[in-house]
């Protein structure tokens, strides 16, 4: 089934209109950019994907083929289809005191057992998980520092660990480069492309930078005011003005 299927679907803020009439499918495999200006709607649409955003009535948004928003309403499927959606977020979102690997232990157990922190004695399968996740994102030899005392590109790939201890099939990704420098945000890029090409994790990724689209993702889909301007393969794009 495809990742997310959405369908006409509007989001209304007071009377501002952040999402008009979008329609967009993001097949299970494809790793797409949702490129626009700042306003545009580009979180908008991502956080209506999981559900975080109650949608206008008339819309409806599948994730992998359960119905998650319909009629105005978030569905109970909604749970499901957060647990296949690893959401990466602009500033990583991890607990900053905890070590990366309680960090992905969090994810992989939904909170950290009492006895936590003495590093070792966690429970067997669980910890090997954790630490292979470390290693598949290249960050595992930080695994015992403190999140906070870690790069943002570290910071980021731990992110992208716990997502995939947490199960997701695919990755939401809002502005995960916008906080790195470009070294690292091009190391981020690369991990999320080897996900998408050797793993077969669907990805959709918010971007500012139309390069990046270009450059890492096979298909484009631009907004504007809260319309698709533009859907198709990231080669029809023209960057000269
Ligand atoms: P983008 O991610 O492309 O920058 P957003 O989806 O964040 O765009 O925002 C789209 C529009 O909706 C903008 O006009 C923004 O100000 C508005 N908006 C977003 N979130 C809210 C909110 N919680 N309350 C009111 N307006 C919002
Ligand atoms: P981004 O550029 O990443 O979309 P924003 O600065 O637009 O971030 O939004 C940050 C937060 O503020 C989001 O939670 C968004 O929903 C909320 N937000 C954005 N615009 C408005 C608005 N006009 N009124 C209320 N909340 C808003």
């Amino acid at each position: 089934a495809a990742v997310a299927s959405v369908r006409d679907v509007s989001k209304t803020y007071g009377a501002r209109k952040a999402l008009d009439g979008v329609s967009v499918e993001v097949g299970a495999g494809e790793m797409v950019a949702l490129i626009g200006p700042s306003g545009s709607g580009k979180s908008t649409l991502l956080r209506s994907i999981t559900g975080l955003h109650p949608i206008d009535s008339g819309g409806t948004i599948t994730v992998f083929g359960e119905v998650v928003q319909q009629n105005g309403r978030v569905t109970g499927a909604v749970r499901r289809a957060r647990g296949r959606l690893g959401m990466i977020f602009q500033q990583f979102n991890l607990v900053g005191r905890l070590s990366l690997f309680s960090n992905v232990m969090l994810g992989a157990l939904g909170r950290l057992p009492s006895w936590r922190g003495l590093f070792g004695v966690w429970p067997g399968a669980d910890k090997d998980k954790a630490m292979a996740a470390l290693h598949r994102v290249g960050v595992s030899e930080y695994a015992a520092q403190r999140a906070n005392t870690l790069s943002g590109g570290q910071q980021q790939r731990g992110a992208i660990a716990r997502a995939l201890v947490q199960g997701a099939k695919a990755i939401l990704a809002d502005e995960p480069v916008a906080s790195l420098d470009p070294v690292s945000a091009r190391k981020v890029m690369e991990l999320l492309v080897e996900l998408n090409k050797r793993d077969g994790l669907g990805v959709i990724v918010t971007l500012h930078q139309v390069d990046y689209a270009i450059r890492y993702c096979d298909r484009v889909v631009a907004l504007q005011k809260g319309k698709v301007v533009y859907d198709g393969p990231s080669t029809g794009l023209d960057t000269k003005r």
